[in-house]
């Protein structure tokens, strides 16, 4: 579960001041264009919005210096998208901190006080609760989008977690991971109207105890379906699943598998072979959630200690989340599996990757900041000379195709699903 500010103290206290978290670290730093890492502070240019200015405003709602939330510093919290980039970068330089956690205790302080969830939040917030997802759409028709051609079983060991945003709006990668689903073999059932939204984007806007809840019911679900592992396309539910759940319920012992990494199983065993030539040059966009943010990291229990005149340091030592845990090959080795698909690389990738800018809930409470940070991935991808930009998630899906509309770049945009249904099947049906 998360830690409050309280219990973040010495992780506060033990930021230098460096501001490594605002750039791609110089060791792996290809140029001047690409090197920033927060897409708050690179959009806004003031200290408060980076990693390191978040820390700062923290110690102050700790310390009760700040007495009170204003609407600069809500906008600085929610322009915050949660994607972990500073707080990598930052660990290359200082394991003391832990920007993550400091990041999620802040917001669910803002939540505690009142002054948060944002207008935009509590409105999806409250179309959850009434109808199981953040679009205000009807519960019956989650599953509408399903191919009448497509077989899905009454019982399977394999649940497909269709997610709200593959549910509602992007609906193609629904589409196209059940038939993917159906082509290379793998038995799945579906939850039908047990599905609903996993929690996460309450979860990033820092309404915790909220989330926890739904995580309960879901988990009851998915344990009475009798399923033993849990499929996603939707990188907000891997990262819930994977991560999330765990921490917040002990019992949640699901495996968690995204598309991605069930066709790369089956390429490495000899399974699946792709027959289809698809020419294309294709970048792949990392999603926050389905990368750094899916590494798991097991609670610490220790004390802080002095070790020398004025640094306190974990004892015995913290597992350090460097990012390195999260989903990044699964994806490429398919792209590469594929005869005809050419891999060309962004500069930020891995666990360094720019983030798309939707999510923590700034897509809807900042929608204008969430469109500039997808048009800078737009400019990046482009900069590949890639025709194709792919990812595997639906909510950057949204956002890098709304880039793509307003900057009126030539690029397209598919889901890996998408990608590999076209090389399955002559006519992409
Ligand atoms: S958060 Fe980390 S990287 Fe940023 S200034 Fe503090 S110590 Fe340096
Ligand atoms: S989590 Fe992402 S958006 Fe938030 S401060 Fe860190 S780098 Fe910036």
């Amino acid at each position: 579960m998360v830690r409050t500010l309280e219990k973040l103290e010495y992780e506060m206290n033990n930021c230098f001041r460096c501001s490594h978290c605002k750039f791609v670290p110089w060791a792996v730093l290809e140029s001047h264009r690409f090197s920033k890492i927060c897409p708050s502070l690179a959009r806004y240019k003031f200290h408060a919005y980076s990693g390191s200015g978040k820390i700062q405003m923290a110690l102050g709602v700790h310390q009760e210096r700040i007495k009170e939330w204003t609407d600069e510093m809500l906008k600085i919290l929610y322009t915050c998208t949660n994607c972990g980039a500073c707080h990598i970068s930052c660990r290359t330089n200082n394991y003391l901190t832990d920007l993550n956690s400091i990041i999620y205790a802040l917001k669910y302080s803002a939540v505690l006080s009142g002054a948060a969830p944002l207008p935009a939040h509590k409105e999806y917030t409250e179309s959850i609760e009434k109808r199981n997802n953040p679009y205000n759409e009807a519960h019956e028709n989650r599953f509408d989008w399903m191919p009448e051609e497509v077989k899905v079983n009454e019982k399977a060991d394999v649940i497909y977690w269709t997610g709200c945003t593959s549910s509602y709006r992007r609906t193609e990668i629904a589409r196209a991971t059940v038939k993917v689903l159906n082509k290379i073999g793998v038995d799945f059932m579906v939850l039908g109207d047990d599905e609903t939204c996993c929690g996460s984007p309450i979860y990033q806007t820092g309404q915790y105890n909220k989330a926890k809840e739904i995580a309960r019911n879901v988990f009851k679900k998915i344990r009475k379906s009798g399923a033993k592992k849990i499929l996603t396309s939707c990188a907000g539910c891997y990262g819930m699943f994977k991560t999330k759940y765990p921490a917040m319920l002990k019992e949640f012992s699901f495996e968690v598998v995204n598309l991605a990494e069930v066709l790369d199983e089956k390429i490495k065993r000899g399974e699946l072979e792709f027959k289809n030539e698809l020419l294309m040059k294709v970048t792949y966009h990392d999603p926050c959630h389905l990368g750094r943010g899916s590494e798991f990291m097991p609670e610490w229990k220790g004390e802080w200690k002095l070790t020398d005149p004025h640094i306190f340091e974990p004892v015995p030592e913290r597992p350090v989340r460097m990012g390195l845990g999260g989903c990044y090959e699964a994806p490429r080795n398919v792209l590469k599996a594929i005869p005809g698909v050419e891999l060309v690389e962004m500069e930020r990738i891995k666990e360094y990757a720019w983030c798309c800018g939707a999510g923590g809930g700034a897509k809807a409470a900042f929608p204008d900041f969430a469109i500039w940070a997808a048009k800078e991935r737009i400019i990046e991808a482009e900069a590949t000379g890639a025709e194709i930009l792919t990812s595997h998630c639906p909510f950057c899906s949204t956002n890098l195709k709304d880039a793509i509309a307003e900057v009126d770049s030539n690029i397209k945009f598919y889901d890996i699903a998408e990608i590999v249904l076209m090389t399955l099947t002559k006519e992409g049906e």
